[in-house]
């Protein structure tokens, strides 16, 4: 099968000749059908991410038919289309995993990190962490569904019951949770990188009371916000912004350093706090939600091969909502 390979971090992907990935019991065979293509693989890239199988063919969001199934599968059959997100192993029985909180496993395999993801013509995927798929969706808009709603589903949870929702960084995760948060009846304010008017347009369409650049104040004090982008000085200059009771969530895997910054920002019970990784259940509950509240995704295709080309796009900011290898 052809993939794109990663040797080692820092260097491009190369487009490769591979094997079939070998089936253990659980394992289901995919036929990648689209794969999206998230900030998270950029910081396995360049290696702040440190820990990555090598050589590996990134991508966690796979959406594909199963092709082929180890002896043990019995949740899908032959033909069925499925959904892998990076969540790929737990050990279902540490501290974390007992107690519903499996997404902090310390022994946890991820899709296209520890484990071979979908920036290939097949994956395989053990049957326990994959999720079917709602209807409506086309494989392409389908695979961002997979990590950038369903870890930004995870943030917006964290939020509590904020009833005004900071976004900082507008990007594949925030134009569908945008979405979500306007369908849970709260107002959304997006801020963006300085001078982003396209960004800034694109929130407004999907339902932003208000958009604006990450270094200007609100129209009127915020109860939450959520952070996309990996900019570890968004933090105190978020929680400037937030009222007091109020959560600044971290929803990235990697960040920039945080500047200090006074405890005046932070008093009033304002809380920081990151969001790692998602659970089954964060996965089964989105994606009943995506289609009730009517989520819709936009994303730019690209093919197997231009990999390298939608991931410099990613990181200069050109992509509108997601970007997505599609294979077929
Ligand atoms: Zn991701
Ligand atoms: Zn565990």
């Amino acid at each position: 099968m052809r993939a794109m390979v990663l040797d080692s971090p820092g260097s491009a992907l190369r487009l490769a000749e591979v094997p079939l990935p070998g089936l253990g019991a659980d394992d289901i065979l995919l036929k990648v059908h689209a794969c999206g293509v998230c900030r998270t693989d950029l910081h396995i890239l360049d290696g702040e991410l440190s820990a990555p199988r090598l050589p590996l063919i990134p991508g966690h969001e796979i959406v594909g038919t199963v092709a082929a199934k180890g002896e043990q599968v019995e949740r899908f059959s032959i033909g069925q289309r499925l959904g892998v997100p990076w969540l790929g192993h737990t050990c279902g029985h540490c501290r974390y995993c007992i107690s519903g909180r499996e997404n902090l496993c310390d022994a946890a395999r991820f899709t296209g990190y520890t484990l071979n993801g979908g920036y290939a013509e097949y994956a395989a995927a053990d049957q326990r962490y994959c999720f079917t798929m709602p209807d409506g969706y086309t494989d392409a808009q389908a695979a961002p569904l997979l990590c950038a709603g369903l870890i930004g589903y995870r943030a917006l949870s964290a939020a509590g019951e904020a009833e005004r929702i900071g976004i900082y960084g507008f990007g594949a995760a925030a134009h569908i949770i945008a979405q979500v948060a306007c369908w849970q009846g709260r107002r959304v304010f997006a801020f963006t990188k300085p001078g982003d008017l396209a960004g800034q347009r694109f929130a407004r369409e999907l339902g932003a009371a208000w958009a604006g650049d990450s270094t200007t104040a609100p129209p009127e004090e915020i109860d939450a916000a959520i952070l996309f982008a990996p900019v570890g000085a968004l933090i105190p200059e978020a929680l400037r912004h937030i009222a007091k009771g109020g959560t600044v969530v971290c929803a990235g895997i990697h960040m920039s350093d945080v500047p200090g910054f006074p405890y005046s920002i932070l008093w009033g019970e304002r809380t920081v706090r990151s969001i790692a990784n998602l659970t089954r259940r964060d996965g089964e509950e989105f994606l009943k939600i995506a289609p009730r509240a009517g989520i819709r995704t936009e994303v730019e295709p690209f093919r197997l091969d231009e990999a390298n080309e939608a991931l410099a796009r990613l990181r200069d900011g050109r992509i509108r909502g997601a970007a997505v290898l599609v294979m077929k």
